[in-house]
C-alpha cells in the first residue's frame, strides 16, 4: 500500500499510472472505514486498474470543529480494511496540506439542492463539501470518483459542481449498502446502544413497507400514517419527505423518480437514510 501525504505526490501517482495506460478509480472518505466504503473500493476495483482512497476528515464540513475532532480515527484499521478491498494508493494529507494557511478559496454551490434538507439543517455543510472534493479531485485527477447514494443530496451536488467546474472525472453513484436487517452502514452506527439498533432496524422495515405501498400511498397518507409509526420506533425524526430525483422537488410516492428521504435521531446518534421508491439503483433514472 502506498500512503501519499501531499497533493503534488498524489498527482504525480496518478499521472504516472495513467500514462501507462491505467486506469485509476478514486473513492474519497473521512475514515472510519466500514463495509459501505468497502463496497465502493471494491466497485473501482472491479471497473479500473488502480484503487486510490482518500482518508481525511475535513473539519469544514462538520457542524463544529469539536465535533471534526471527535471523528474516529485508526488509521491502521482503515488502511487494513482498505487493502483487504483493493486500495493501492492512499491520500492521506493533514490539515495543513489541504488548508494551508491563508486559503481563502471556497467552491460554493448555488444549487436549490444545497438549502433543503441536509443542507438547511446544516447551514455550511454543502460549501464545506463542494471545497474538499475540488481540492481533491484536483490532486486526484482519476478517471472515476466513486460516491454513495447514501449521502444522495452530496452526490447530487457533487455531480453537478463537476460538470459546472469541467472536471473530467466520471462521477459513479454506489447505491446504498446495507447489513443483513437493511440498516445503511455508517460511521456512527458503532455508538447505537440496543435500543438504536431495534430502531435503526424499525426505521428500515417502515422504509420499506412505504415502497411496497409506494403506488397507492397519497402524501396526506404518507404522513398521516408513518410520522406517528416512526414516533411509535423511538425515531426522532427531523425530516421524513417524498421527493423527486435528481432535482429534490416534493414528489407523490407513485412517481417513478420519487425517492424516500429520512433523518432523525435514535437516541442521541444521527441516522439518514434514502430509498428509491421505484428503482434500486438512481442510476436508473439519469
Ligand atoms: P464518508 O467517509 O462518510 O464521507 O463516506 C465516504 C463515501 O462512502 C461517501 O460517498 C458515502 O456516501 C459513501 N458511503 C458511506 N456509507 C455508505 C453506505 N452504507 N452505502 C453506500 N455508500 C456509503
Amino acid at each position: 500500500m502506498k500512503v501519499l501525504t501531499t497533493a503534488k505526490e498524489a498527482n504525480d501517482e496518478v499521472f504516472r499510472l495513467r500514462s501507462k495506460e491505467k486506469s485509476v478509480g478514486f473513492v474519497p472518505t473521512l475514515g472510519a472505514l466500514h463495509e459501505g466504503h468497502c463496497a465502493l473500493f471494491r466497485r473501482s476495483s472491479e471497473e479500473n486498474d488502480v484503487t486510490v482512497a482518500s482518508i481525511y476528515v475535513n473539519a469544514q464540513q462538520f457542524d463544529s470543529a469539536s465535533d471534526a475532532e471527535a471523528y474516529p480515527r485508526d488509521f491502521e484499521r482503515d488502511k487494513k480494511l482498505a487493502a483487504e478491498s483493493g486500495v493501492e494508493v492512499i491520500f492521506r494529507p493533514d490539515d495543513s496540506e489541504m488548508y494551508p494557511s491563508g486559503n481563502t478559496t471556497q467552491v460554493i454551490s448555488n444549487s436549490p439542492v444545497t438549502r433543503c434538507y441536509e443542507g438547511a439543517i446544516r447551514p455550511n455543510f454543502f460549501n464545506g463539501v463542494t471545497t474538499v472534493v475540488s481540492k481533491l479531485l484536483n490532486a486526484v485527477p482519476a478517471d472515476r470518483v466513486y460516491f454513495g447514494q447514501k449521502d444522495l443530496q452530496q452526490y447530487i451536488v457533487v455531480r453537478r459542481m463537476v460538470k459546472d467546474l469541467h472536471f473530467q472525472q466520471e462521477i459513479v453513484p454506489v447505491p446504498v449498502i446495507r447489513d443483513e436487517n437493511g440498516v445503511a452502514y455508517s460511521s456512527r452506527n458503532q455508538r447505537l446502544d440496543a435500543a438504536g439498533w431495534k430502531t435503526a432496524r424499525e426505521v428500515h422495515k417502515l422504509m420499506q413497507e412505504i415502497k411496497e405501498s409506494a403506488s397507492d400511498l397519497s402524501r396526506q397518507e404518507l404522513f398521516r400514517r408513518y410520522v406517528p409509526r416512526f414516533k411509535k420506533a423511538d425515531f426522532d425524526l427531523q425530516y421524513l419527505d417524498v421527493v423527486r430525483f435528481p432535482n429534490y422537488d416534493p414528489a407523490w410516492p407513485a412517481d417513478r423518480d420519487a425517492v424516500l428521504i429520512l433523518a432523525g435521531y435514535a437516541g442521541a446518534v444521527r441516522l439518514k437514510d434514502n430509498l428509491p421508491l421505484h428503482v434500486t439503483d438512481v442510476a436508473e433514472l439519469e
